[in-house]
């Protein structure tokens, strides 16, 4: 397939993140790798991925007094402000570099003193070179440092390594706890999930959790296979994170709707559910192709496969990591 042919169809990410089922999927799968998964791989999919995003217009939502919510071009950000200034997590695609520093204008003329990064993807760390030019300290987890700092392959897209000026300024192994305006965040480590760089964040008084790629509110998760992500970490790590949440706390998916301790629980049970019917069929010798034929998970994909992960690219990386 040539270039100009590639680059004139219209991808959802939908499309974008099928292709990266397949591709993190094994060999079973190979023959099922469309020939213009392999162009991109080779192409500015990158920056077509960017655009795509950073055109979403911006939409906020107040989860509290001085604790915003930003949804649209890139995982969902959280905005508190007040007199210490304000701490941003995540950060939106470079797209949307304007539009993000023009709500956050909005909000209150406090500098921008925090950003914190929930892993080390680009649609939630991709403006930390801009955030650093805007005054910023990026506190992240020590391996975010670490996988921006190496070049990768995912998504059909090639990332390279991020320019010393976009890396975090202040890193931690297992938690992290910082003051700002009247309010206890606490930051912690989940390990491997839905990669080996995710923390969650806790605004204590505030009652808000944001707990990044390893909650997808109301569909499948996407899992970065190529970065230490498996389907055991995502149900510890979701697991875990219940128990920092009481009935009122707004928990901040990565992706989707504004979710709360129902709703986290909910999609716990759903991995766990997948996790085992999927562990029951390759231990009995099933293939991936004889699992994603028998639909497992039939009762579940009008519900949960209609988001970012299509049923058969999930059943695949759940299948390669169980
Ligand atoms: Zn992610």
């Amino acid at each position: 397939m040539k270039r100009d042919s590639v680059s004139s169809m219209n991808l959802t990410r939908r499309d974008l993140f099928r292709s990266a089922g397949i591709l993190s999927g094994s060999a079973f799968l190979s023959a099922a790798v469309p020939d213009w998964a392999f162009a991109f791989a080779q192409g500015d999919q990158l920056a077509q991925m960017r655009a795509g995003m950073g055109a979403t217009p911006i939409t906020s939502q107040s989860l509290g007094a001085n604790i915003t919510m930003l949804a649209g071009p890139g995982g969902n950000v959280v905005v508190q402000r007040g007199t210490d200034g304000k701490v941003v997590i995540d950060t939106f695609v470079q797209p949307a570099w304007n539009a993000l520093k023009a709500e956050l204008d909005k909000m209150g003329n406090e500098r921008i003193a925090t950003v914190i990064d929930t892993h080390w993807h680009f649609d939630h760390a991709d403006n930390n070179e801009s955030f650093r030019k805007a005054g910023a300290a990026i506190v992240a987890h020590d391996n975010t440092k670490k996988r921006l700092t190496e070049s990768h392959e995912l998504l059909g897209a090639k990332f390279p390594p991020a320019p010393a000026a976009a890396l975090p300024t202040q890193t931690f192994a297992a938690t992290h706890k910082l003051d700002a305006n009247g309010e206890q965040i606490v930051l912690t480590y989940i390990p491997p999930a839905h990669t080996d760089t995710d923390i969650s964040i806790k605004f204590q008084k505030a009652n808000v959790l944001h707990l990044g790629d390893t909650y997808f509110n109301g569909m499948y998760p996407f899992i970065d296979v190529s970065t230490g992500g498996n389907i055991n970490g995502m149900i510890t790590g979701a697991t875990a994170s219940m128990k920092l949440a009481d009935a009122s706390t707004k928990i901040v998916p990565g992706h989707g709707p504004l979710g709360d301790l129902a709703a986290l629980t909910r999609y716990r049970d759903v991995l766990v559910t997948v996790r085992d019917r999927v562990a029951k069929l390759k231990k009995s010798g099933q293939t991936l192709q004889q699992v994603v034929a028998a639909a497992p998970t039939k009762d579940l994909d009008e519900t949960w496969g209609k988001g970012f992960m299509s049923p058969a690219d999930f059943l695949a990386i759940v299948y390669n990591t169980v």
